[in-house]
């Protein structure tokens, strides 16, 4: 789809990136100041490379060798940036519909009605952009960038400036643009956790180079990877939906994949979908089905893939969806974990975490 091989120097930089993107969602990662921005401004047109080429679905967006060189608003990109700036007189309506209206009728794929649905906006729609919160506004920001029908969505550090717990909200916004519109994106972020709940294929960058690149659940435990990437904070950003509320008690049950999981926080509604983080490391393995315990999960599951980081062992977990678990290397020894293993997750309720802001129902 998208197919580049980049030079671009700076007084003390330079960039050499050589890729081809697919569909679905890929990342770049990598420490700041690594040259993921300047990459991601080179595919959008906003920086124009030294040397090379950039194509998109055959077309020349970028050729050194040809001169050419597409303006960014011709190359018909979605583009959202960590602190996105909104047309500051308009409602949030207007800054939706600005980019539908510039659209030729034919390129037209969706109504802006759909993206107020998908992204929630409804409530908002009226009000001025001034008065947004940080999550609201790049909700607006992205259905703005969708309202044009992008080719691509580029983004970069989209979730950067917001907390924790609304960065994984938007997140799984995110994950439902890619489900329901199918969008193509680029994500550029620093987040080892964000990156593995939402990409499929990952670009690492460091220092203007690429060290890693490809599936997104094996680049980024590439040994040139573990050394800046934080993997001791690592969380699993889940999509849930509420099932089933327990009376005043303040758990309920979740869906997530296949397997059905009791979180704290119950005042929740059923049929409510959100976010919730586990963190890699607050999950146990259990080769048998557990005795009582005090943890509130035991769920089965299957190893799908295990990948050694340092002194760090990730067990990748099938439960319909992928759960990490980080066990040391004498667990993984001890407990004779390989690929296809049925185990069992035992997880607190307490660490199953939703994250908050989100409050949507599923209905699509
Ligand atoms: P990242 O997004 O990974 O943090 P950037 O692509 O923004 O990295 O920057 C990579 C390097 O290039 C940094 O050292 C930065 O200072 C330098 N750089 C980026 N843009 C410019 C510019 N316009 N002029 C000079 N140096 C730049
Ligand atoms: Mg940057």
């Amino acid at each position: 789809m998208l197919e580049m091989n980049v030079r671009k120097s700076f007084a003390d930089f330079t960039l050499e990136c050589e890729a081809q993107f697919g569909e679905g969602v890929t990342a770049i990662f990598g420490p700041s100041g690594s040259g993921k921005s300047t990459l991601l401004n080179s595919i959008a047109g906003l920086v124009r490379p030294d040397e090379g080429h950039i194509r998109f679905g055959g077309e020349a967006l970028y050729s050194s060798g040809e001169g050419t060189h597409v303006p960014p608003d011709k190359r018909k990109f979605g583009y959202v940036f960590q602190d996105s700036a909104l047309f500051p007189h308009m409602s949030v309506a207007d800054n939706i519909h600005y980019g539908y209206k510039l659209t030729a009728r034919n390129d037209r794929r969706i109504e802006p009605s759909q993206l107020v649905e998908l992204l929630q906006l409804g409530h908002l729609m009226e009000r001025g952009v001034g008065n947004l919160s940080g999550g609201e506004r790049q909700r607006v920001a992205l259905a703005r960038a969708l309202a044009t029908f992008p080719r691509l969505l580029l983004l970069d550090e989209p979730l950067a400036s917001l907390d924790g717990g609304l960065r994984g909200v938007i997140l799984g916004y995110l994950k439902r643009i890619r489900r329901e519109l199918g969008t193509p994106m680029v994500y550029v972020s620093h987040s080892i956790s964000e990156v593995l709940a939402l990409a499929d294929s990952a670009l690492v960058l460091r220092d203007g180079k690429v060290v890693a690149f490809g599936r997104a659940s094996e680049a980024l435990v590439m040994p040139e990877v573990s050394a800046f990437a934080q993997f001791d904070t690592l969380e699993n950003l889940l999509e849930a939906v509420v099932i089933k509320r327990y009376g005043d008690e303040d758990i309920a049950e979740l869906a997530i994949g296949d397997a059905q999981v009791i979180a704290a926080g119950g005042r929740r509604s059923e049929g409510e979908a959100l976010t919730v983080s586990i963190r890699a490391g607050d999950i146990i393995v259990s080769r048998q089905i557990p005795p009582q315990t005090s943890a509130r999960n035991a769920i089965k599951a299957r190893v799908s893939e295990i990948h050694c980081v340092d002194s760090r062992v990730l067990v990748y977990a099938d439960v319909g969806t992928r759960i990490i678990v980080e066990i040391t290397l004498s667990s993984l020894e001890a407990l004779e974990l390989k690929e296809g293993t049925e185990i069992y997750l035992i997880i607190k309720a307490n660490s199953v975490i939703p994250l908050e802001g989100s409050g949507s129902r599923q209905d699509g």
